[in-house]
């Protein structure tokens, strides 16, 4: 695509350098040359896309005033339902599961005109960190195709970063859209926990997940945001939240020390750090901030994530969801069913999930679990009466081989040692392309308080005006 960023497609759409038909048939081709062999794609709805494209190039031809994503192509990830689409979650147990109401974030990008090109690859129900758990086949990075995307919104980051779509959405549960983002070399944004609806995402752990955008600039981020956000009588914790930004002079961003040591790649500590020193004195201060207990945060999702994957999992039964498999007797029924409809990470996660959650170990490890996610959460707020946000790497290592991690599940779930504090607490995160090393991008990741999100925007902006 010649253009990618929101504002230029819109201001080519309204001075007829592009019509809106143009801008999607040339998003399908890069999908049509790359996705081959990059694999970002499960569904490309080529007819739905085309027949909106038309009717939009006909509303500016009769000189309607166009919204700003009026005509955007933008891809989903496929755990987000699409009214009459085919909707997988990258998972066997639905390959054939037609969604019959649209999410509501699908709902507002409707409304506000965006286009939907199609569904992205992820892992199965969003449960891993490269979608190699797709049970699709993995997606690749664009920038070496021997390496993971990231995940699990691999398939959303690939379509943004290779030029696909201008913007995607993905879910995050514990780093799933900053994670592939940050690999990715694109912009990804976790809102704070309640600010988007979940109603027709596919859970997986509740208290964690949110939908958040991808994008090649925080301002498009920003839009896509303002388009999907606020209450949702369908989602209990949804809310109308009145955010005023402060616009400061200097912002105080915060350095947890003691933290970011945990397994850091020394390459990329030294691509963050520099990008210290570049913001530093221009609008921007750096601080020490001490965050010991958040080296405690990854035990505590590995216990709560699971706890409740295993009771999301439930209603794939073959009877309320998912393709039923043929036996004799009920339980023989739901045996069967997901014997062969789940992959082996989601088997593994509803197993932990079950144990922790089981009579005798209950209070040993979910209550104390809980009480940790409280620690995790005080130790933000005290944080945050020093700072405007805090700075760390998104992950510890640029984007790893196909194959390194998937036979090593905890080598895996360390990866996300710097992204799971933010779900825990319910912060909103963003992952920013800051650099390279050994040619794969590098990601900074910005922490701000709950229900700032747009101070976290404007944020972001500015760091990214001063050190781009
Ligand atoms: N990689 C993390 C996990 O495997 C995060 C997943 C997510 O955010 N959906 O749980």
């Amino acid at each position: 695509m010649s253009i990618s960023k929101i504002r230029d497609l819109h201001d080519a759409f309204i001075s007829k350098k592009k019509s809106v038909s143009e801008h999607i048939s040339e998003s399908l081709a890069h999908i049509r040359a790359r996705d081959g062999e990059l694999h970002a794609f499960l569904d490309v709805h080529i007819e739905s896309a085309e027949r909106e494209a038309e009717r939009i190039d006909a509303k500016i031809a009769s000189g309607d005033k166009l919204g700003t994503l009026e005509g955007i192509g933008t891809a989903l990830k496929d755990n987000i339902l699409v009214k009459g689409t085919v909707t997988t979650a990258a998972s066997q147990i639905l390959k054939s599961y037609i969604a019959s109401y649209d999410a509501f974030v699908v709902e507002r990008l409707r409304d506000a005109g965006a286009i939907i090109i199609g569904k992205t690859n992820l892992d199965e129900f969003a449960m891993g960190g490269s979608t190699e758990n797709s049970a699709f086949g993995p997606t690749k990075n664009p920038y070496d195709i021997t390496r993971v995307s990231g995940g699990s919104s691999g398939g959303s980051a690939v379509a943004v970063a290779s030029d696909m779509v201008p913007i995607a959405l993905g879910s995050d549960t514990g780093g799933s859209i900053r994670q592939p983002a940050s690999f990715c070399g694109v912009v990804g944004f976790k809102p704070s926990y309640g600010r988007v609806s979940r109603s027709g995402l596919i859970a997986m752990a509740s208290s964690l997940d949110q939908i958040g955008p991808f994008a090649t600039s925080v301002e498009d981020a920003e839009i896509v945001f303002r388009a999907i956000e606020g209450k949702d009588p369908l989602d209990m914790t949804s809310q109308e939240i009145n955010e005023g930004v402060s616009n400061k002079k200097e912002y105080v961003l915060g350095i947890p020390e003691d933290f970011m040591k945990d397994g850091l790649d020394p390459k990329i500590e030294k691509v963050i750090r520099d990008s210290f020193k570049k913001a530093d004195g221009a609008n921007f201060k750096f601080v020490p901030v001490s965050l010991k207990d958040l080296s405690y945060a990854l035990a505590c999702y590995y216990i709560i994530m699971p706890a409740e994957v295993s009771s999301n999992m439930a209603r794939f039964d073959g009877m309320r969801y998912g393709d039923r498999a043929k036996a004799d007797t009920l339980f023989e029924v739901y045996g069967k069913t997901k014997a062969k409809g789940f992959g082996v990470e989601v088997k593994r996660r509803i197993a932990i999930g079950t144990y922790v959650l089981s009579h005798g170990y209950y209070d040993a490890y979910y209550l104390q679990a809980q009480r940790v996610r409280t620690l995790v959460s005080k130790a933000f707020d005290e944080a945050f009466l020093e700072v405007d946000a805090i700075v760390m790497p998104t992950t510890p290592s640029v984007a790893f081989k196909l194959g390194e991690k998937s036979q090593n599940p905890l080598a895996m779930y360390l990866e996300d040692i710097y992204t799971v504090p933010a779900n825990l607490a319910g912060l909103p995160a963003i992952s920013l392309p800051i650099g390279k090393s050994e040619g794969m991008p590098v990601g900074l990741q910005l922490i701000g308080k709950r229900f700032a999100d747009y101070e976290l925007l404007a944020i972001a902006k500015r760091f990214e005006e001063t050190v781009a």
